[in-house]
């Protein structure tokens, strides 16, 4: 494992929870310390499985099977330890990348053997997260695929394989998901009722407390990071969390975010302060206020995902509806009963999904553009569970 911040203790956990040892590489004697604190506590409570080894040096990669990095999110550092670890393993060892919005073609390409490089997308925290995007690279062998899905199984998790495109899957489906929610809160509802509604339809968590969860400030990171290499979504997203940001609101590790937190307690309280940030936004964005029933702040946040998944699914890059739902029950907390996303839209019909999202693309035409896919699967009356298709190769 290379890197031994959040995620790469949190995976490395994960392997010594399934019997596996673990080599745990940082650069920074900081981040190694933090790592072996973070290890004896987690020992407390459960059972050891197999060890973990924390270490300075790159030594350990000329062993091992399977080579997983997590150091920090910059392209240029990626291909650096790609390229050491080219020179430094076998040839037949996996190198896997757990980017969450970096090409994984580019980092593949920095190594000698592609076939062998995938993105091994795991969720944090990553020794609890069940949900694990293998992402197929353009050269990836089928060989090198298949033992990933094995370990995947072998670490517990539920491994889904999706193509190389920014955000995988998953987080590519959050963009609109969020972008709609706080829609719903500059049109004039509380972030507690669209919690609220979400929760009612049966979200294990609502988006704004997830964020308090998360860190607001993540989120912010990913969307100035977004920004900067000019990938910005092509809508408008609002400006909140720069707000929350600079008001240090950075969620429950701030003890206020979109809400406010007692010590020692994890109920939300809502607070002014939220509220007058709300009102600045809606002003910046001249957006007037109107009633929002929860019904439509469940359609815009849900049918935002179908549209993304659709798209998703005509582009190949997950190969079913039901690997959709898979990721979205497994990593997002959406509620089980109702199947995922996509099998939810297939069970409302997808004519009455169109109509909707026609509807919401008076106001809003940018964002709400149908996806092809729905179109034709609703003119049809048909259902995205008969679509079957393959993980495209670019
Ligand atoms: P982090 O900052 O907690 O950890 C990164 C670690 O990499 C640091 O400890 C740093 O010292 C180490 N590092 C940097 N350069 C190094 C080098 N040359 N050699 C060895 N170690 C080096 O970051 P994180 O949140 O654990 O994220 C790591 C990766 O996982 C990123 O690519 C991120 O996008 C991805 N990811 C994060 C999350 C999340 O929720 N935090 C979820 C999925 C994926």
């Amino acid at each position: 494992m290379i890197g031994a911040g959040t995620m790469g203790t949190g995976i490395a956990l994960a392997f010594a929870d399934a019997g596996l040892p673990v080599a745990l590489v940082d650069a920074s004697g900081d981040a190694l310390a933090r790592a072996r604190a973070r290890i004896g506590a987690y020992y407390e409570t459960h059972a050891r499985g197999a060890s973990i080894e924390p270490r300075g040096d790159f030594d350990a990669v000329a062993s091992a099977d399977v080579v997983i990095e997590a150091v920090f999110e910059r392209l240029d550092l990626k291909r650096e330890i790609f390229a050491r670890l080219g020179a430094a393993c076998r040839a037949d060892t996996m190198l896997a990348s757990n980017t969450s919005t970096l090409d994984v073609d580019a980092i593949a390409a920095a190594a000698p053997h592609p076939d062998r490089s995938l993105g091994l997308h795991f969720f944090s925290p990553a020794q609890v997260m069940r949900l694990l995007e293998v992402v197929r690279g353009a050269k990836t062998s089928q060989a090198t695929i298949e033992a990933a899905i094995a370990l995947g199984k072998r670490l517990g998790k539920v491994p889904v394989v999706v193509g190389n495109c920014d955000g995988f899957v998953g987080n590519r489906m959050l963009l609109g998901y969020r972008r709609e929610a706080e829609f719903a809160v500059l049109a004039g509802a509380t972030p507690k009722r669209v919690d609220d509604a979400l929760e009612n339809f049966g979200f294990a968590m609502g988006p704004f407390a997830v964020a308090d969860l998360a860190g607001i400030d993540i989120g912010h990171n990913a969307k100035l990071e977004r920004i900067a290499r000019g990938a910005a979504p092509p809508f408008v997203v609002s400006d909140f969390s720069d707000a929350l940001v600079a008001a240090g609101r950075l969620g429950q590790k701030t003890r206020k975010g979109w809400y406010r937190y007692e010590p020692g307690d994890r109920a939300r309280y809502e607070d002014p302060e939220v509220a007058s940030i709300v009102e600045n936004e809606r002003k910046r964005l001249g957006i007037a206020l109107r009633d929002v029933s929860d019904e439509e702040i469940v359609e815009r946040c849900v049918y935002a995902l179908v549209n993304e998944g659709a798209r998703i699914l005509e582009e190949g890059i997950a190969s079913s509806a039901a690997d959709i739902d898979t990721i979205w029950l497994n990593g997002y907390g959406f509620p089980k009963a109702r199947g995922g996303p996509m099998r939810y839209a297939d069970d409302v019909g997808l004519p009455n999904v169109l109509r909707a999202i026609h509807r919401f693309a008076e106001r809003d035409p940018a964002f709400w553009r149908p996806a092809p896919l729905l179109i034709r699967l609703a003119e049809s009356n048909s259902r995205f569970n008969l679509v079957v298709g393959a993980i495209a190769h670019p």
